[in-house]
């Protein structure tokens, strides 16, 4: 009875067809549909169906883009536009986005797999990007350099030109609009190519962004493969600045054609976040919390707490209770689109196989789930069969050698360890070439500001998992990348200083004092 309940509660959210367009198209150059582009399929790989096209441009299209946005750029329209102005335009668009947030939760879902419930509340938080960055915009100040001399030396920020933004699948809105609104804040004219498997999001927040203000050019979106238009944004030597999320290897590639270039580089890469439970952690807040950490999105974050270690005289009790709460997520998952599910797809079936060989390696111990789902849901019926579901996996027994300790494996898997004391723990969770995130649990004051300090990572996280705020860095240490989004340092890593030196001395005193060529032997300038 409760079950059937909940099905036919579930039912409006069945039907995954909602779009009013069936092609995409870069933004906003192209005329759907014109010339011998390439089109590929956006899928939902929760089941399988085909959502849209998607127009790929051309190597000459992606010229003609980031030559006009040059053009753009170099018209001032926005680059040199008031500060006032820019930050109204900003928090015209935070208005914008707050209406169509439900729509676009809907899309995020039916792209990405990701439940509802997540890409709701993860998506309710996007305008304050856009409002942190429209009043920051207003509060920087340019500042006097206390330069020697009769000299009035003041620096200014200025935008960098024209900017590329490379984004993954995982949080396709998110990550684009982390790194969009620092850059338009900063005046800069910004190409953003999203991820091939989820870019609809970020094209319709393009057209939107226009509709708020934005003048058109200033912010283009380029959707195609990451290999062809991709690299031929990165090349192109107009563009100032790379900032790219992706996995290590492909920010490596980027970073050394960036190099070549001059340009700036912020690169968000890959992570394999120790979550670190001592004896004295509140454990059901540490066991909700690491359960979190590891299977919200399907583990599909930079920064899953992937590598659990456990104090040893907790391990039984703790693992007794993560091991339940990981049951309950696996009995309540069904469709994405169901508000009450908890867990959704992978992004393709290319990568639930990846995580499949993955799992298949690892000399570790699988002591829940360990493959794909398949069957119909206790919760609401879906069939997982044409989807890419993976159950939610426990492995423990691991060494730190094992593949799955040192790579990421972006999927709802867990290794576990045990340790003995706070040096081990330490030695754990550093054991690895990754350092992005990782998480503490215990109740010790000390204890806690203790290992945050020795812990190699961008983002250190005690008592709870994932914050993320416009206002607070974000980025990784080692292997994990280089730069930072969120806060001041991204806004300033969206533009440069820029340095006049005004001579205020008197006409008189300026003919003595700066004729370095007069008969005089002794040098006569200040500096
Ligand atoms: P990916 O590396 O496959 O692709 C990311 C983006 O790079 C896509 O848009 C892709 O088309 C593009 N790309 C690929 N090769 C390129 C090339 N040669 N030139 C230019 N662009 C290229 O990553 P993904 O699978 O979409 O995302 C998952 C990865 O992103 C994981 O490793 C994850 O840890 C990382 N990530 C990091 C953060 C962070 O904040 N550090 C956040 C989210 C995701």
């Amino acid at each position: 009875m409760l079950l059937r309940a909940i099905s036919h509660r579930a039912r409006p959210f069945m039907q995954s067809r909602c779009f009013h367009r069936e092609r995409y198209g870069p933004y906003p150059y192209v005329d759907l549909g014109q010339g011998d582009r390439q089109q590929f399929p956006v899928i939902n790989p929760a089941n399988g169906e085909e959502l849209c096209h998607i127009v790929s441009p051309t190597s000459e299209d992606v010229e003609t883009a980031i030559n006009n946005a040059q053009s753009i750029f170099d018209s001032g329209v926005w680059s040199k536009a008031s500060v006032l102005h820019r930050s109204q335009v900003l928090s015209n668009l935070a208005r914008a986005l707050e209406r169509k947030i439900p729509e676009y939760a809907v899309i995020e879902t039916m792209q990405t797999g990701r439940t509802t419930r997540e890409m709701n509340i993860q998506l309710g938080r996007l305008p304050e990007w856009l409002d942190y960055y429209a009043a920051l915009l207003r509060t920087t100040n340019s500042y006097v350099a206390p330069t020697q001399g009769k000299l009035l030396n003041y620096v200014q920020r200025v935008p960098l030109g024209v900017v590329a933004q490379i984004t993954p699948f995982n949080h396709p809105l998110l990550i684009a609009i982390k790194k969009i609104a620092p850059a338009l804040a900063a005046g800069n004219s910004v190409v953003v190519k999203p991820s091939e498997l989820a870019p609809i999001t970020v094209l319709e927040f393009a057209e939107l962004a226009t509709e708020a203000g934005v003048p058109e050019g200033v912010l283009t979106v380029l959707p195609g493969l990451g290999s062809t238009t991709g690299k031929e944004i990165v090349q192109n030597p107009l563009i100032r600045k790379v900032d790219i999320t992706a996995g290590t290897q492909t920010g490596r590639n980027i970073g050394t054609i960036v190099g070549g270039n001059f340009a700036s580089f912020t690169a968000e890469l890959g992570g394999k976040a120790p979550i670190v439970v001592f004896n004295d952690a509140d454990l059901i807040s540490a066991v909700n919390g690491t359960a979190f950490a590891a299977f919200v999105a399907s583990g599909q974050t930079c920064v899953s707490g992937t590598r659990i270690l456990i104090q040893n005289d907790i391990y039984d009790t703790f693992m007794s209770l993560f091991n339940e709460k990981v049951e309950s997520i696996k009995r309540r998952m069904g469709n994405p689109m169901n508000p009450r599910s908890t867990m959704g797809s992978v992004i393709s079936m290319n990568h639930l196989k990846r995580i499949e060989d993955m799992v298949m390696r690892t000399s570790g111990k699988i002591i829940l789930g360990g493959g794909r789902m398949t069957g119909t849901s206790d919760l609401d019926g879906f069939d997982f069969s044409a989807g890419s579901f993976y159950s939610p996996t426990v492995i423990v027994g691991i060494e730190p050698e094992d593949e799955l300790w040192q790579e990421e494996i972006f999927g709802p898997v867990v290794v576990v360890r045990k340790f003995q004391d706070e040096a081990e723990g330490v030695a754990l969770a550093n054991s690895c070439k990754y350092g992005l995130g990782a998480g503490i649990w215990t109740s010790d004051l000390s204890r806690a500001h203790r290992v945050a300090a020795e812990i190699q990572a961008g983002l250190c996280w005690v008592n709870t998992h994932h914050r993320n705020d416009p206002s607070s860095p974000w980025g990784g240490m080692k292997d994990s990348g280089i730069g930072r989004e969120n806060g001041l340092e991204a806004f300033e890593s969206y533009s440069q200083t820029k340095s006049t030196i005004v001579n205020i001395a008197p006409p008189d005193e300026t003919r003595s004092l700066d004729d370095w060529f007069s008969d005089s032997p002794e040098g006569k300038r200040y500096g």
